[in-house]
C-alpha cells in the first residue's frame, strides 16, 4: 500500500512510502580523535533537515549547485541593503532614526550616514580604527 508521508519541497508532489527521495540536512558535528578511534570520530550533534525532495528535484542538489546557493545566500545579506538604498539617496534617509541597526552601520561605514549620537560617533570612530589597521569591516562596501 501507498501512504503519502511528505511532498517534496520543491515541486509539490507527494512522496510515498517505499519511494526513495532526497533530504538536504545541517548536521552540527565534532571530530574527535582518541585512543579508540585512532582514525578519527565524527559525532553529529544536531540534525536539522533543510529540504525533502522527489529525486528529480533532488538532482539539482548535487555538492556544487549547493555551494553555489549557499554562497549566494551569504553574498544577499548585504546586496539586499545596497539595493534598497539606491532609490532613496537623499541624506535624510541616511541619517534617519528609523534605520535598522545592520543599515546605520553600513552607511556609516560606507560614509552616507553622520552620526547622530554619541554611540554612532564611537562607531564611526571604531570603523576608521578597523580600516587604519588594514582590515575591512564585516560590511562589503563596493
Ligand atoms: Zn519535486
Amino acid at each position: 500500500m501507498e501512504n503519502t508521508f511528505q511532498h517534496c519541497d520543491f515541486c509539490s508532489k507527494p512522496i510515498t512510502t517505499g519511494q526513495r527521495y532526497g533530504t538536504l540536512v545541517y548536521n552540527v558535528e565534532t571530530y574527535e580523535q582518541n585512543a579508540q578511534n585512532p582514525k578519527g570520530v565524527i559525532s553529529v550533534h544536531d540534525s536539522e533537515q533543510v529540504h525533502i525532495m522527489c529525486l528529480q528535484c533532488g538532482e539539482r542538489y548535487n555538492r556544487e549547485n549547493v555551494e553555489k546557493e549557499m554562497n549566494a545566500l551569504v553574498n544577499q545579506g548585504f546586496k539586499k541593503v545596497e539595493a534598497e538604498e539606491t532609490p532613496l539617496k537623499n541624506s535624510a534617509y541616511y541619517n534617519s532614526m528609523d534605520l535598522e541597526p545592520d543599515h546605520v552601520l553600513y552607511y556609516l561605514s560606507s560614509r552616507q550616514r553622520e552620526p547622530q549620537n554619541e554611540y554612532e560617533r564611537k562607531l564611526l570612530k571604531q570603523i576608521i580604527e578597523i580600516e587604519k589597521s588594514g582590515n575591512i569591516v564585516e560590511i562589503p562596501s563596493n
